[in-house]
Parts: C-alpha cells; structure tokens; sequence
C-alpha cells in the first residue's frame, strides 16, 4: 500500500550523516518535519532536522522510537541492520522496502541481478575461501568483499603473484567476489528515481574522476558519445523498473570501448549526483523526498554546466577548520557545501564545491587552485 506524505507530516531518516543532512535540507525546504537517527550526536543531519535521535543503527528501541513518530521511514546509507529493516517492514511506513536493500548490500548479489537482466558487467565469481581464490585467479583482476566495501576499502587489485598474499589475507576474513579488471576509458554514473506511484526521472549522466578511490570530481555533461549516454540511460530504466526502486538509485558504470558495464548499485542519493544541487532544476534529494512520498517527481533539466570538486579532510585546514580560503578563487561561481563534520579526518568527506560554467574554464580554475595536487 502506497501513501502520499504530505508538507508537515514527519520524515524519519535512517542515517545522520552528509547525505541525510542534504536529503533534510530538502524536505525542511518543503515544508517537512525531519527526524534523523544517527549514533554520533550532533551529526550533520541532526544539525539541521527537527529530531536527532542518538543511538546505534541496531537498538531497536531507538528504530521504534523513530518509527512512531514518523510517517514515512527512509535511509541514507545501505547497511541498516536486518532486525531493524524486517521490523520497519512490517510496522512502518518504509515504501523503499527490503529487497533493494537485500540486493545492493551484497556485491555478488547485485552484481548476478544485474547479469541477469542481461545488462553487462565484468566477469564475476564468489570466493569463499582460498581454495576458490587460487582456482579463479587471473591478471589483472580485482578482488572486493562482498559487503561493507566502500570508496576502494575493502578491495585488492591483482596485477600480478605478488598482490595474492594481500588478496588471501582479505579472503581469510571475508567472503568477496573476484572480478575481471577493466580498463574503461571513463566512469560515469545515473542517477534515476522513481516514485510510489511509478513515476521515472533520470538526471544528467556524470563523468566521475576518482583519486585514490575516492571521488574527487563529477564533471557534467559527461564528455560521453550519445550512444553511450543512450546505452546508459536505458540500463539505469531497465534496472529501476525491475528491481521496483523505490527513490533515487545510483548507477557506477564504466565505458570499455564506447559500450557500458554496470559497477554497482546504491539505493539513495549518492556522491555523484550532488551536482545536481546547484546545476539542476530539481536536486537528487528533493527528487527522492519526492519521490518516497508519492508527489509528482521534479523536472531534472540540467541548467548549466558543472563540476562536483569533493573537499576531504586532507584538502581542509586541520587546525582552522573555518579556513576556506582555498576555496574562495572558486567562490565567484562556485556554491561551497560543507557538512557539520566537527573533525577534518584525511579521506573523510567534509564538503563539495559545485562550479558552474563553461567545462573546460572551470576545470582550468580548479587546477589553478592547487587544492587537489596536496593529495
Ligand atoms: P567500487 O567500490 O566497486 O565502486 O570500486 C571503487 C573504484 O575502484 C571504482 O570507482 C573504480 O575506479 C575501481 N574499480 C572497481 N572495480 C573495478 C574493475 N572491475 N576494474 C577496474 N577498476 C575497478
């Protein structure tokens, strides 16, 4: 059963940390209550949301609590505890519901959904033991766990014998998956959402750079062949629709030789798609309050072009956080986000910059600022 969640009724957040908080945004924006669950008090949803609740993500009087107060549940983050996810399930108003959840959680999972929807990804296997590992090694090839990865954590890549003894290790202590290493010429990513009543919205697909595995830019339009942006936009449809999402989903995909391959799955507004905050006329996290509570889902046109430059801990200054100054040449154009974090951790997520202008100018500007090369 579907509802529609209207302005001051209360939205539960799963999650307190940047996306939350920007998700937040959105709703208060709207004209939404906001309660946010987070174990770190003062965390950056609960900094600008009507409730913060401070408990674990598995005490189950705290999900109770949240549930009773909110008309609708949703998440930031997919790792929500089992007990907790079967008990919203069945007692809350979670329209994202489980199964998603229960798919994207787990690499190989996700990763054989995919395959068999026919929508291609690189060569995959489970490894459950070493036996496994040392049976389906090839070069080059890269080995994840099949949960709780994140930005490169998690992953080893096999170039060549050397990198097994690492590779054991991660297999010593959990299950992964081994896939085959691509060499794509770019990553890029979808953002789509769908609504509760059925409703489908894409954004503008970006072009991702990542540095050390961690994002570092979205640049957008991505600089893409329009058969691979109309590849791209016809698997993320397909994926939405059969897998029933519920929200935005974000879609990691590579370009091998000008045709798409599906990385991975996330079943909320991802990193990727913050661009979308001052570039489009409707932002991934309005889209998926939207979308969760039934409205008609937002026009996603794209009214200029932009650049999502990541700010980490390392780029920030540890000692005075309030320094932006690096920041300030990009200022002119540049809408500065920054997340309520009250410590500048090296690879920690801290904030993003959207400039907006002409591709090439800004990825000049960004460059002349040096931020970047202190990594
Ligand atoms: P993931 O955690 O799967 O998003 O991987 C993090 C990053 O590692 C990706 O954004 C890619 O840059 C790289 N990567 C992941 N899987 C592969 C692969 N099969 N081949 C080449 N690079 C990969």
């Amino acid at each position: 059963m579907t509802k529609t969640i209207m302005p001051y009724q209360t939205i539960g957040i799963i999650g307190g940390g940047q996306l939350g908080r920007m998700m937040s945004f959105a709703a208060k924006a709207m004209g939404y209550r906001v309660a946010v669950l987070d174990p770190t008090p003062n965390c950056p949803a609960g900094q600008v949301s009507d409730v913060e609740i401070t408990a674990a993500y598995h005490d189950m009087e705290a999900i109770e609590k949240l549930a009773a107060m909110s008309d609708v549940i949703t998440y930031e983050f997919e790792n929500i505890d089992y007990d907790a996810l079967t008990y919203l399930s069945e007692s809350a108003y979670l329209p994202q519901g489980s199964e998603v959840l229960n798919i994207t959680q787990h690499r190989y999972r996700e990763k054989s959904a995919i395959a068999e929807m026919g929508i291609p990804v690189a060569d995959f296997c489970l490894i459950d033991s070493i036996e496994a590992l040392e049976q389906n090694i090839s070069y080059p090839s890269v080995l994840k766990t099949t949960t709780g990865g994140y930005d490169g954590k998690g992953q080893v890549v096999l170039r060549t014998e050397e990198d097994l003894d690492e590779a054991k290790k991660l297999v010593e202590n959990s299950e992964c998956i081994l896939e085959k290493f691509m060499r794509f010429s770019k990553e890029i990513s979808v953002i789509i959402a769908r609504s509760t009543t059925g409703e489908m919205a894409v954004f503008p697909i970006a072009e991702n750079i990542h540095v050390n595995n961690i994002l570092h830019q979205s640049i957008v339009p991505a600089r893409i062949s329009k058969a691979v942006e109309e590849e791209a936009l016809a698997y993320a449809y397909k994926i939405a629709e059969e897998l029933h999402v519920i929200g935005v989903l974000a879609i990691e995909m590579f370009v091998v030789d000008d045709k798409v391959y599906i990385n991975e799955l996330a079943p909320r507004p991802h990193n990727s798609g913050h661009y979308t905050i001052d570039a489009c006329l409707t932002s991934q996290f309005e889209q998926h309050i939207r979308a969760v509570c039934g409205l008609p889902l937002g026009d996603t046109a794209l009214h200029t072009p932009v650049v999502m430059v990541n700010i980490l801990g390392d780029h920030m200054d540890q000692a005075n956080m309030q320094n932006v100054a690096p920041y300030l040449p990009l200022m002119a154009a540049g809408k500065l986000h920054l997340y309520g974090k009250a410590q500048a951790v090296n690879k920690r997520k801290m904030g993003h910059i959207n400039v907006l202008g002409d591709t090439d100018a800004v990825l000049q500007a960004i460059e002349k600022t040096g931020i970047w090369r202190k990594v």
